[in-house]
């Protein structure tokens, strides 16, 4: 009896397996032409000031709505699109788009000078002509602000041996586009790397697990606490990702953070909506 049941409680498990393997694999094949489909949106969520709630600048998340299987999300598809490696050209896709809205704002407004971030991952961060492909799309859309930013983790920053990344590091900073490091205090060797390339790094996204319980939980506190002096101690700024409530941001502004992002000014929003939001309330 217990032997049958161990057997069939083994089938149930492998089947629902093969269903998640399945789904994934039907999902790869997908990404390959979701481009092409025009199934991948670009959407901008706010980055404010902590201090006065102004808009600074945004960041740039995409959104896969998929015709079969609808919105999926991106911790999902992005980790699928890393395997396949069809993720460089989605977020090329992500990077023009914000390229040709900041030089969009910039005619549009001289009252207002906003900044973009990209995410990227290891694999964008490694190609080849990454420098080529930027200095093209920066001169065809004649974007010379120094307003792009390109978020990376310490993933990328462990992929390749030093010397390469502060070369590239460079080549990107005469390009005058900045680097944000993202998720910061959730990965490894943190420190060491804020460190050896501080002078290319322009801003520390705190994680929002750390701004979560920020008001309760003394330790969260602490640690953003001794992440803004380190950042500020560096020449660096902060954004506290996630802030959802005005109590974490008045507890953000009394530890002297700069900029927030989270759900409490907005959710990421199509192009559209955010210039409505940010150009319709321009006094
Ligand atoms: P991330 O770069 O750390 O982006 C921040 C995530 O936090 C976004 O999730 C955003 O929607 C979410 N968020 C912002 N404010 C709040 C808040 O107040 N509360 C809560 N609960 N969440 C908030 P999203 O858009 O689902 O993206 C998840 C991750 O997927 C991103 O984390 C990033 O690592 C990756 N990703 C998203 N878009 C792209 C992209 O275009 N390219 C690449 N390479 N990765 C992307
Ligand atoms: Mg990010
Ligand atoms: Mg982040
Ligand atoms: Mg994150």
């Amino acid at each position: 009896q217990a032997k049958l049941a161990g057997k069939s409680q083994f089938k149930f498990y492998s089947e629902e397996m093969s269903q998640e393997l399945i789904f994934k694999s039907n999902l790869k094949t997908a990404l390959k032409t979701a481009l092409a489909r025009k199934e991948i949106q670009v959407y901008f969520q706010p980055i404010f000031a902590i201090s006065d709630a102004k808009i600074v600048g945004f960041e740039a998340l995409c959104r896969w709505n998929h015709k079969e299987y609808g919105p999926i999300r991106p911790d999902v598809f992005i980790a699928l699109a890393e395997e396949t490696g069809d993720i460089v050209e989605i977020d090329r896709y992500v990077l023009c788009e914000v390229i040709k809205n900041l030089a969009e704002f910039e005619q549009q407004s001289d009252k207002i000078s906003l900044f973009g971030t990209v995410n990227f991952c290891p694999l964008d961060f490694e190609q080849k002509d990454l420098t080529q492909y930027l200095n093209f799309q920066l001169e065809k859309y004649q974007l010379t602000n120094n307003k792009l930013e390109i978020e990376v983790t310490e993933r990328s920053m462990l992929a390749e041996d030093e010397t390469d990344i502060k070369q590239k590091l460079e080549e990107l900073a005469n390009l005058g586009v900045k680097i944000a490091i993202d998720d910061f205090g959730t990965g490894y060797s943190a420190l060491s790397y804020v460190k050896n390339y501080r002078s290319y790094i322009s801003k520390i996204k705190v994680d929002r697990l750390f701004v979560r319980d920020i008001e309760v939980d003394h330790a969260d506190a602490a640690l953003i606490n001794s992440i803004i002096s380190m950042a500020k101690g560096l020449g660096m700024k902060v954004v506290a990702e996630g802030i959802e409530t005005e109590e974490q941001k008045n507890m953000l502004e009394t530890l002297g953070c700069q900029y927030g992002q989270g759900y409490l000014i907005s959710k990421p929003i199509p192009i559209e909506e955010f210039k409505q939001l940010v150009f319709n309330t321009e006094n």
